[in-house]
């Protein structure tokens, strides 16, 4: 039994979530202490014990501590099924969360699986919808892992009722881990104001906003269309694209903040990005290391990858999953980011 301890480092759900993910991956069962002790509200939330469901279903597992505020959880997982999921949060809990839980243990599995996801599909603090459809399927893609993504209907904080659709394809054969260090030649680089039950107005400002703050030309800012029952919510994004792999930054409209502010918030995190030569944003950078680690595992092959900006959660991340996998990761400043490489241990 792996004992995790949750206040360790960030504190917070990513460490849950890694540990359910690489537990299913490996067949290893783990114990959690302290979950989100670094948290105002420690213990599972309802989103932290909906990825819990999720991945006992997934995989048979045997559970305990599954409760609401629940600060300790075991989990013995049996082997990840293939197969068609639906899994609604109930709440704005976040989608591409959910999502990140399940995928490795799904493209672990020995069939395609079908997911339905349900909840916030763009919610702050998480991966929106379409951070996971280009920045971080396409690398998955390069790794190996097959993915399609589907973006059914937005889902925004509070009211959720968002749902996207995931084809996970096995990939447990083919992952090879590969090194990321240059971004490459840069691609198109465009923003959109997704902000469904809100007037054409607001969403015309923070790119105008935007653009203004960019040097972005008109045709790079769109106001994207809205389906029905979607909303109220606003949110920015912005899409770079390079050779080696695409960023997508976002940031959230919300009552009492200006169009400006907010524009002015998302060209920071975009200039940040651009300021630097390195291929992953702050994200990316914590996301990257778990489906990487998988292949760096399965390969026994190192691989490396460079990043803005090293954050609590990537630093906490790389130490959960090397108590699952025998990987190492380590990181040294280069120029004004950093270079992480992970080994086999
Ligand atoms: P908490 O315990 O704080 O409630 P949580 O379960 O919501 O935590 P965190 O542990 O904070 O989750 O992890 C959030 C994850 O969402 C991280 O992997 C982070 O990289 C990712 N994330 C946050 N904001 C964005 C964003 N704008 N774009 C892409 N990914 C994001």
């Amino acid at each position: 039994m792996i004992e995790i301890d949750g206040a360790a480092g960030e504190g917070g759900g990513q460490l849950l979530r890694t540990s359910l993910a690489l537990s299913m991956c490996t067949g290893q069962p783990f114990s959690m202490n302290r979950i989100r002790a670094g948290r105002a509200k420690p213990g599972l939330m309802r989103q932290h014990l909906g990825c819990v469901i999720a991945a006992a279903e997934i995989s048979g597992a045997q559970v305990q501590g599954a409760e609401l505020n629940s600060q300790s959880l075991s989990f013995a997982p049996g082997k990840p099924r293939a197969g068609d999921y639906r899994f609604h949060l109930g709440t704005a809990g976040s989608c591409g969360l959910l999502l990140q839980t399940l995928w490795p243990a799904l493209m672990m599995a020995n069939g395609p699986s079908r997911l339905s996801l349900g909840g916030g599909t763009h919610n702050p603090a998480a991966p929106p919808f379409h951070f996971l459809a280009r920045s971080y399927a396409p690398l998955l893609a390069r790794l190996g892992a097959k993915a399609e993504l589907n973006l059914l209907r937005m889902g925004f904080y509070p009211a959720g009722g968002g749902e996207i659709e995931a084809r996970i394809w096995p990939a447990a054969d083919q992952l090879e881990p590969f090194d990321l260090i240059a971004r490459g030649a840069p691609g198109a680089s465009y923003a959109e104001c997704h902000a469904p039950a809100l007037p054409r107005a607001v969403a015309r400002r923070e790119l105008e906003h935007l653009g203004e703050a960019l040097g972005w030309t008109a045709d790079q800012l769109r106001v994207a269309a809205t389906r029905q029952h979607e909303g109220p919510g606003n949110a920015l994004l912005a899409t770079l694209e390079h050779e080696q792999v695409c960023e997508v930054f976002t940031r959230f409209g919300v009552k009492g903040l200006t169009a400006e502010t907010v524009a002015q918030e998302l060209a920071r995190d975009v200039r940040a990005y651009l300021d630097s030569d390195a291929a992953l944003g702050p994200y990316l950078a914590d996301q990257w290391a778990l489906p990487l680690a998988l292949a760096v595992w399965r390969r026994d092959q190192p691989a490396q990858y460079t990043c803005t900006e090293l954050t609590a959660h990537a630093r906490s991340n790389f130490g959960v999953i090397g108590q699952f996998l025998p990987v190492r990761f380590s990181a040294a400043p280069l120029g004004a980011g950093w270079r992480v490489k992970a080994e086999p241990a």
